[in-house]
């Protein structure tokens, strides 16, 4: 059945630069971190010190052509661009809008696939529990760290009129119910406004790390793509500061997280989700405590984390979905390769900071994995591991082709209640952007048009 949410209440927008060839940008200096640009001006003939010029216009002042980054000498743009070089930031190319306020863009980086980013303001409560608004306050604008006051842990301010406030839409439980549902359309340009105060208290930005995905999670919208190529750290840093920048995002003042939580498993192509995370943290200045990486459970992937220091390590979330190892092979076939127990051994190699917690995340479907029993056995799973951990549940999101349905809402509260119950914290994510296939699972349904 289709509702006005699903169909002309959700607005989607835009070709923000359609009119760009999709050429593969050759020689992108966005994405090289402060040591590489300044080695990159010494073999122009330069001074080290211009490639701090170049950090201050490409990741804070968030400029994209080198025409404009006028801190250089004209003389030196023009030989750079001539040598093919340029800013190369990846772009947002098409913007869709859900009724609740968030966007999921088309993001188009070194070649013309796009990937899939999602804006979430008032982001999705996936943070509940994970005491970030405890962080101490810091130095503003020192690289690497949040400028947080004590008072912003207030209870978040209720935002008049904000889509998010007016109701959720209505959805198919199933994938049986999407049949005739339209394609979420793009129609016309439209930007965020400048000037204006910002609608959003705080806001979470969902990366992806990969083109499709290779992991094949049986729930996931993703995996019906496959796994097409990696994204390089570039591409990946690049999601974040084109958003940011559309959004007007003061890093350093305003609250945003960061949660690799897209397209693609960030521990298959580690190399490049690392250096993503430190040009993040080291250049564009957001904390690794604003981060949260997710796995489904990459056991190697996990070891290299749990060695890199903590200034530049994001927190880390275990996509774990099912209560034991017989459930878990089925919808999640890299379970066979590393069984729960191999995960939860990887996982306690990490040096957990004060108060940090190991967050497990378990998606919810009706009669595979929502019933009382599964809620005892992740108990029982989560306190053998010893660890600070909280459970997020996220009531699956549906899509065409995925034979699953949806939990009932009396289901995911008995769920979380016996969590609760066992001493478990455990919180429910709200969906955000259903309508626009922007929730968890359901990157990436549509196409760049
Ligand atoms: S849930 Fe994540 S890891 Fe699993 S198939 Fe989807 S994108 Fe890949």
């Amino acid at each position: 059945m289709l509702t006005p949410a699903m169909t002309g209440d959700s607005r989607q927008l835009v070709s923000l630069d359609a009119a760009k060839p999709a050429e593969e940008s050759l020689r992108p200096l966005f994405g090289l971190d402060a040591n590489a640009l300044a080695a990159r001006m010494v073999a122009a003939g330069e001074p080290a010190w211009r490639g701090k010029q170049l950090v201050e216009a490409i990741y804070h002042q968030r400029l994209t052509e080198l025409s404009g980054i006028t801190t250089l000498p004209k003389s030196l743009r023009i030989r750079l661009t001539a040598e093919g070089w340029e800013v190369g930031r990846p772009r947002i190319v098409q913007v869709f809008q859900s009724v609740d306020g968030t966007e999921r863009y088309l993001v188009r980086g070194r070649d013309a696939q796009t990937v899939e980013t999602v804006w979430m303001p008032e982001g999705d409560d996936g943070e509940s529990g994970d005491e970030t608004d405890l962080e101490s306050p810091t130095t503003p604008g020192a690289p690497g760290l949040d400028f947080e006051t004590r008072e912003s842990t207030n209870p978040t301010r209720p935002v008049p009129n904000h889509p998010q406030n007016l109701g959720a839409p209505s959805i198919p439980r199933s994938s049986a119910e999407w049949v005739g549902n339209p394609e979420p359309q793009p129609v016309l340009n439209q930007t965020v406004e400048e000037n204006k105060s910002k609608p959003w208290n705080r806001a979470t930005i969902c990366v992806s790390s990969q083109v499709g995905c290779a992991v094949n999670c049986q729930f996931c919208l993703t995996a019906k793509l496959g796994f097409q190529r990696n994204l390089d750290a570039g591409e990946i840093a690049g999601q974040v500061v084109a958003v940011l920048d559309r959004h007007q995002v003061e890093v350093g003042r305003d609250r945003v997280n960061l949660v690799f939580m897209g397209m693609g498993e960030p521990f298959l192509n580690y190399d490049n989700f690392r250096a993503a995370v430190r040009l993040l943290v080291e250049e564009v200045g957001i904390s690794p405590r604003r981060m949260t990486a997710s796995t489904s459970g990459i056991v190697p992937g996990i070891e290299r984390f749990a060695q890199e220091p903590a200034a530049v390590r994001p927190k880390l979330a275990i996509s774990l979905n099912a209560p034991n190892d017989t459930i878990r092979g089925e919808i999640m076939p890299i379970n066979r390769k590393w069984p729960i127990e191999a995960v939860m051994d990887a996982v306690g190699l990490v040096q957990l900071r004060p108060r940090e917690r190991i967050t497990f995340e378990y998606v919810l479907l009706a009669g595979v994995t929502d019933q009382p029993q599964h809620a005892a056995e992740v108990a029982r799973l989560v306190r053998r591991t010893g660890l600070p951990a909280k459970v997020n549940l996220i009531a699956w999101n549906p899509g065409p082709g995925i034979a699953y349905t949806m939990p009932q809402p009396a289901a995911v509260e008995a769920f979380r209640h016996t969590l609760a119950a066992e001493g478990i914290p455990a919180y429910v994510r709200k969906p955000r952007g259903r309508d626009i296939f922007a929730a968890c699972g359901q990157l990436k349904r549509t196409v760049e048009g």
